[in-house]
C-alpha cells in the first residue's frame, strides 16, 4: 500500500469485509452503498461489488493476491494470541483484519484456519497449546 489511492481502496475493502457503512465515492453523492458479495467459491481473496442507492454507481471493491513472503510462524503465533484475547488481529502485511474459521476437531483440539481476505495468505493451527489453557 503506498499511493493514495491504494490506502483508499485498502480502506474500503475493510470496511465492506467488517460490513460497515459504505458510502459512495462520487463527488457531492454521499449515498449509502449496498454491498453484494461476489467472491467465486473456493477463492483465497474476497470481491464486493458495491452499488450506490443513489446514483447507482456500482464499484468493484476486491483483496489483491499476493502470498509470498507467506506468514512466519511467529506472526501466525502472534494472530492467535491477539485473537484469543478476544481483540481482531491483523495481517502483518498489509493490517487487514483476519478471519479464524474454526475447523472440525479429531482429537478435541481447537484446529483453527487463518485467514487474510485481501492478500490470500492463509495458514491452519492448532489452538492453544496445552500450557494456553485455563
Ligand atoms: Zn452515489
Ligand atoms: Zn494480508
Amino acid at each position: 500500500m503506498k499511493t493514495e489511492e491504494e490506502r483508499e481502496a485498502h480502506r474500503r475493502f475493510v470496511q465492506a469485509l467488517q460490513h460497515e457503512h459504505l458510502i459512495c465515492a462520487k463527488p457531492g453523492c454521499g449515498g449509502a452503498m449496498e454491498i453484494a458479495d461476489q467472491t467465486p467459491h473456493a477463492a483465497r481473496i474476497k470481491t464486493y461489488e458495491a452499488t450506490c442507492e443513489r446514483c447507482h454507481a456500482a464499484e468493484k471493491i476486491a483483496g489483491r493476491e499476493q502470498a509470498s513472503p507467506p506468514w512466519d510462524l511467529a506472526s501466525i503465533t502472534m494472530m492467535a494470541e491477539v485473537h484469543l484475547l478476544h481483540e481482531q488481529p491483523a495481517c502483518p502485511y498489509d493490517e487487514t483484519p483476519i478471519t479464524f474459521i474454526s475447523l472440525p476437531n479429531p482429537r478435541r483440539k481447537a484446529r483453527y484456519r487463518l485467514l487474510c481476505y485481501y492478500c490470500g495468505r492463509h495458514a491452519e493451527m492448532n489452538w492453544p497449546p496445552p500450557e494456553a489453557k485455563r
